[in-house]
């Protein structure tokens, strides 16, 4: 096998089999394959860097036992926990990334899902917001079902955001309260539905070279426009609090593997992007970053906006608007 002929493939609309790039991130030539992943984002991808900013709407004492959250009941963190902040805390949150120059704000909330109470509020803060500010509207809020997406699309609504953290296969030494398969359940609804989705998940969480592999094929068979790549900031208190950190060359590779299995999407920097220095943040955006999480982030530090932008703008990206109001 040949990194050229199968950078070809993918430039020509064909798509790489899971052999195929299981020899590219364990086999290939290191350089050959994150300038091969380049340019497939460079030819295939968005060409507007895409910022989106996020409000921890609710926060902490989380009934499931995720190994990697702060906000799991299940793990001692210090986690600060929070109840719903209201409509006009979200419609803040929002004018302010609107004013930053993020595309999207998203709700988030902790917790395996929402009651059909929590809802209506979420419902209620999405109107606001649109009523408010020109920026789009997303949301993470765990398992939902179709009643609550439908309700949530009623009220202006356009993405989801469910990440399915890593490789099914990994999925259960990591969680147990909950499943691959419930995820998968959400995002096949909110698909149906006509939502775009966001997901994506957190390396550096102990997945072996073929679980990378089966999480960039598992992530195409959803077909995200956005896929956050989180790298795994471990928490004290957590089971993964010791996890050892990933190099940037691991990162790197990651990277480019999921550029090449997925060369349409946003790949986004999300957790984890301020324990790069700005010079690995580069190479990761040179490999097949284009998207990013700026400000406050749930239980991480996370990007500033200017920081970002200016990365962004020397890899010769656009920085703007591209995406507004809801979906039809
Ligand atoms: S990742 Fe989500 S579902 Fe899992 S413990 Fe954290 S807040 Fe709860």
């Amino acid at each position: 096998m040949q990194v050229e002929s199968l950078k070809r493939k993918v430039l020509e609309g064909g798509e790489i089999s899971p052999d195929e790039a299981a020899w590219l991130f364990k086999e290939a030539p290191r350089d050959e394959l994150r300038e091969a992943a380049h340019e497939i984002t460079d030819r295939m991808s968005e060409k507007t860097f895409d910022f989106c900013a996020i409000i921890s709407a609710r926060q902490g004492r989380c009934s499931e036992n995720c190994k990697w959250c702060a906000q799991s009941a299940h793990w001692a963190t210090g986690c600060e926990a929070h109840g719903w902040v209201g409509t006009d805390e979200c419609v803040r949150a929002a004018k302010e990334a609107e004013a930053n120059g993020a595309n999207r704000i998203g709700i988030v909330t902790a917790g395996r899902g929402q009651s059909d109470r929590e809802i209506d509020e979420i419902s209620d803060a999405l109107k606001a917001i649109a009523a408010n500010a020109k920026i789009s509207l997303c949301a993470s809020l765990g398992l939902v079902t179709e009643e609550q997406l439908l309700k949530l699309k009623s009220a202006g609504l356009s993405r989801l955001h469910c990440n399915i953290e890593t490789a099914p296969s990994h999925f259960k030494s990591l969680c147990t309260t909950h499943t691959s398969e419930d995820k998968m359940k959400t995002l096949r609804a909110a698909k149906k539905l006509g939502f775009k989705l966001c997901c994506g998940g957190i390396i550096g969480m102990g997945e072996s070279d073929d679980q990378i592999v089966e999480f960039a094929f598992a992530l195409k068979s959803i077909g995200p426009d956005s896929i956050p790549v989180n790298i795994l900031h471990p928490i004290p208190g957590t089971p993964l609090a010791d996890a050892k950190p990933l190099g940037i060359e691991r990162i790197l590779d990651i990277i480019a593997i999921l550029r090449f299995v997925n060369p349409r999407p946003s790949l986004r920097f999300a957790g984890g992007r301020r324990d790069l220095t700005d010079d690995e943040a580069r190479r990761c955006i040179h490999v097949g970053v284009n998207a990013g999480i700026a400000g406050p982030l749930l239980t991480t530090p996370g990007a500033v906006y200017d920081d970002d932008r200016a990365l962004a703008v020397e890899a010769g990206y656009e920085v703007g608007k591209k995406e507004l109001g809801v979906m039809s």
